[in-house]
């Protein structure tokens, strides 16, 4: 993994023209590091307005966090809430049971707050709004992009950080797309303040597992990134169980419209939100119950898979969650999009030729995100099991269990904790 700056003068960076396609995490990460590394980069994100609210609460390894803070890509006093364990908690016959406390190191911060640093740091000269970028074309100068709008501009390098829809990965890899992994998410945030203070989960990091799917929930900084106790966000996410033939019921607002791949907040019909607060006062611990019933506008997210064979073709890169999206069960997506941005900015600085900097990239970053993928499927294959005997479980047997679901496995969030 790349540790602090390295300043070299080998590589091929300095000078080379460069064009990012999308404008949130993994291409902001990319365009400011690439932008040190001496290159001229110019981003196109197709919103116009500001971005925000693209995934609620997100956790990174602290080692990411101490990184990024060293290259001078999140401030030194980014909010954060630090997790240390996680409760696996059910509840039985009426009655909430914990089935094991486990070692789980992980910083929780929120989306708005991971782009909210980066986003201050690109230059808004090199920021183009409202730039669709329709399609993308090779010449003898370079990569062509062209834009929705009509003009064309040209790069010896394209990277797309377009997102798990990406327009050059449906242009790059047109048989790769996204693979429903059976189940979906209800997920909602609401405020510290609104819960309870009888809770009984130290720290706040629940995983309670149940015959529907297992829920997560933890605390994240509060809406102007607040970390002090009272003043924070409970996020939590409920993966619910749902058969292919009724995702396009379950992706259907409350005007009949049906979505992709998710329902935005305040679009899910009421007669839905009453019967997921029905299934949670059965099947959730009750601190969980409650929280779910005082989320004003829970939604929903599909869960998909996706992993593409190779990060590039020519010089044309993905990066993020346009290259794959591994369930968010790995906690992985935002880590792997930053990791990954670093890693093309050092190449490029210290390969030199072109070719070797995108070959080495590419090899590792498809490899990673091949592991992620797998670890993430295994996980939540593992969580979702509806034949699990969760009441059946003791400490002995739910340590038992998940070390048969991780086994030797390297995993950021894990401690050594028996
Ligand atoms: C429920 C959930 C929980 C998660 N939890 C975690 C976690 O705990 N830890 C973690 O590390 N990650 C987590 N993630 C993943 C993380 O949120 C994403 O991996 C990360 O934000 C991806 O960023 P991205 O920049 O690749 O894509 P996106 O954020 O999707 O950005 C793509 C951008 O490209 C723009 N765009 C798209 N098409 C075009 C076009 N044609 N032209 C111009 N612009 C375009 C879009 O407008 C958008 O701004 C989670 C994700 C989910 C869904």
């Amino acid at each position: 993994m790349p540790e602090g700056p390295v300043n070299s003068d080998r590589g091929v960076s300095k000078g080379l023209r460069v064009g990012v396609v999308g404008g949130s995490i993994a291409g902001c990460a990319a365009a400011i590091e690439l932008q040190r590394a001496g290159c001229e980069v110019t981003i196109f994100e197709r919103s116009a307005g500001s971005l925000k609210d693209r995934g609620a609460g997100i956790g990174i390894p602290f080692a990411l966090v101490e990184l990024l803070q060293a290259r001078d890509l999140f401030d030194v006093d980014m909010a954060i809430v630090p997790i240390k364990l996680r409760d696996f908690v059910t509840r039985v016959r009426g009655k909430d049971r914990l089935l094991l406390k486990q070692g789980f190191v992980i910083a929780a911060t929120s989306w708005d707050e991971l782009y909210r640093n980066l986003r201050q740091r690109v230059p808004d000269e090199i920021y183009r709004q409202g730039c669709e970028v329709k399609a993308l074309r090779g010449t003898a100068d370079g990569v062509v992009v062209e834009l929705a709008a009509g003009q064309d501009a040209t790069f010896d390098l394209v990277v797309c950080a377009d997102g798990y829809t990406s327009t050059g990965r449906r242009r790059l890899f047109p048989d790769q797309g996204l693979r429903y992994a059976g189940y979906i998410m209800w997920r909602g945030l609401l405020d510290e303040a609104q819960l309870s203070d009888n809770t009984p989960y130290e720290g706040i990091n629940i995983f309670a597992v149940s015959p529907l799917g297992h829920l997560i929930a933890y605390l994240v900084p509060g809406k102007k990134g607040e970390t002090q106790p009272g003043k924070r966000r409970l996020n939590w996410g409920w993966y619910v169980n749902t058969a292919h033939a009724d995702l396009a019921a379950s992706l259907t607002d409350r005007n009949g419209k049906t979505h992709a791949t998710s329902l935005p907040a305040g679009s899910v019909a009421e007669k839905r939100v009453d019967r997921l607060r029905e299934m949670a006062r059965e099947f959730m611990p009750r601190f969980v119950s409650e929280a779910i019933d005082l989320t004003e506008q829970p939604f929903i997210q599909a869960i998909f898979d996706l992993h593409t064979p190779n990060y590039r073709k020519g010089n044309v890169l993905l990066l993020g969650d346009a290259s794959s999206v591994a369930r968010p069960h790995a906690a992985a997506g935002a880590t792997k999009a930053l990791y990954s941005a670093v890693a093309l900015a050092q190449s490029l600085k210290t390969q030199p030729s072109l070719e070797s900097a995108l070959t080495l990239w590419n090899e590792e970053q498809s490899r990673e995100g091949r592991r992620l993928v797998s670890l993430s499927q295994r996980l939540g294959k593992a969580l979702q099991d509806p034949k699990q005997d969760w009441p059946s479980m003791d400490e002995q047997a739910m340590r038992l269990w998940w070390k048969g679901v991780i086994g030797d496995e390297e995993w950021y969030v894990m401690t050594d904790d028996e």
